[in-house]
């Protein structure tokens, strides 16, 4: 006889981990699955850092998720004991009038965040590992700054476990929703539950093969490099920062962390899905990120000491699906991040478990939901 859960959540990233925790602590009886032993490096929740930021050129909708997220983490690091979020400040950095910086702007005028402008020399006095022309200038904004991955995705899932979440090493094979329940074959048996949960990152579309979501799947390459002038680049001397270098094109930067500077352009190659990605980092991967660094952040030009690959998993609008299945009112789609989620896991964390026990939540949905992807 399967046993049975009030929710199954099935992948078990930052999001997953999020949504567990949040639903343990709701007293639900709830299972979680993920393939691999989580925290792992293999889907997209793994690095030296990730960045949180209030100043959000995506769009001002997404600045309540974030100040929720701040709340939740800060009180993560107080049960946990752990120390996971460190605020350096941060830079939106872009030439005059760019894309990002408007948006960046926008959140600003709309939220009441007091940030500041910059002009490139006043940017390079007061920050001497940045390297800019004169047209480039910049919005510096107080709190934002960096979360550590790992440490994080095991806070959460240590949390959950403590709420009495029960988590298994397990493939989800296939699921299939019948009226109340839902059942859930994995790679070592049969599980019911009331409510399923997927969670699945870049794995999604394998899980909802009946949706065509029309999700893109990029790999992601991160490098970090041990920085040539550490002084310039300490977390007081270098905040995070994002910084527009053509029309569209974004990379980001931060601190040393751990002994190195971590950066990355925001956005990779198109793959066919994540099992069909190679894992292996080639001298050609990283040429546009170290151009960059070489050029606009010479003092954290050093060797090279890590670089490995992550996966975007991008929306046609660079929104985030969450969402209830439309045939499956019991099962709740959470993910395609589009590469700027894991900030928010916890505040999605608890949107989730809002959908599924019925409590009346704080955000409007409609920007997340499947119907705007036409499903
Ligand atoms: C290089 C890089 C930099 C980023 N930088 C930032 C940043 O600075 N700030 C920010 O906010 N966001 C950032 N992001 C985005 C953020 O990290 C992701 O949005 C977030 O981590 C996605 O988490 P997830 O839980 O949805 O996916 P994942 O972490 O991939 O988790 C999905 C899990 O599902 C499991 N799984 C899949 N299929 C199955 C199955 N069938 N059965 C069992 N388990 C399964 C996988 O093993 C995996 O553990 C970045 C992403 C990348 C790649």
């Amino acid at each position: 006889m399967a046993e049975t859960y009030d929710a199954i959540v099935i992948g078990l990233g930052v999001m997953g981990s999020a949504t567990l925790r949040t639903l343990a602590g709701r007293g639900l009886r709830v299972l979680g699955l993920d393939r691999h032993d989580p925290p792992h490096s293999l889907g997209s929740s793994h690095g030296r850092a990730r960045m949180i930021r209030e100043a959000y050129f995506e769009h001002p909708l997404y600045v309540p998720l974030v100040r929720r997220a701040y709340e939740l983490w800060e009180a993560l690091e107080e049960e946990s004991g752990e120390r996971l979020l460190y605020i350096t400040r941060g830079l939106s950095i872009g030439p005059r009038g760019c894309e990002m910086l408007r948006g960046a702007l926008e959140s600003c005028r709309r939220h009441g965040i007091e940030a500041g402008h910059m002009e490139a020399p006043e940017l390079k006095r007061a920050f001497p590992a940045i390297e800019c022309d004169r047209e480039t200038v910049a919005v510096l904004e107080p709190r934002a700054g960096y979360l550590l991955p790992g440490p994080c995705v095991a806070a959460l899932l240590d949390s959950a476990r403590r709420e009495g979440a029960e988590i298994r090493c397990e493939e989800a094979r296939a699921w299939r929703g019948d009226g109340a329940e839902t059942r859930v074959e994995t790679s070592a048996g049969e599980y019911r539950t009331h409510s399923l949960v997927l969670a699945a990152g870049a794995w999604m579309s394998s899980l909802l093969t009946d949706l065509r979501l029309p999700l893109t799947v990029e790999r992601v390459l991160q490098l970090s490099f041990a920085p040539a002038r550490p002084e310039a680049c300490t977390p007081a001397a270098l905040p995070v920062f994002v910084w527009e270098y053509e029309p569209g094109g974004f990379w980001y930067g931060f601190p040393t962390i751990d002994g190195a500077v971590k950066v990355g352009l925001h956005g990779g190659q198109p793959v066919a899905g994540p099992n069909a990605a190679s894992r292996e980092v080639t001298e050609a991967d990283g040429e546009g990120a170290r151009g960059l660094v070489r050029k606009h952040l010479p003092a954290a030009y050093g060797r090279l000491v890590e670089a490995d690959i992550c996966f975007y998993t991008k929306t046609p609008d660079g929104h985030f699906i969450i969402d209830r299945h439309p045939d499956h009112d019991r099962v709740v789609i959470m993910s395609a991040c589009s590469g700027h989620g894991f900030k928010f896991a916890p505040t999605i964390g608890e949107i989730v478990a809002d959908l599924l026990t019925g409590d009346g939540g704080a955000f409007d949905l409609r920007p997340f939901s499947l119907a705007r992807l036409g499903r």
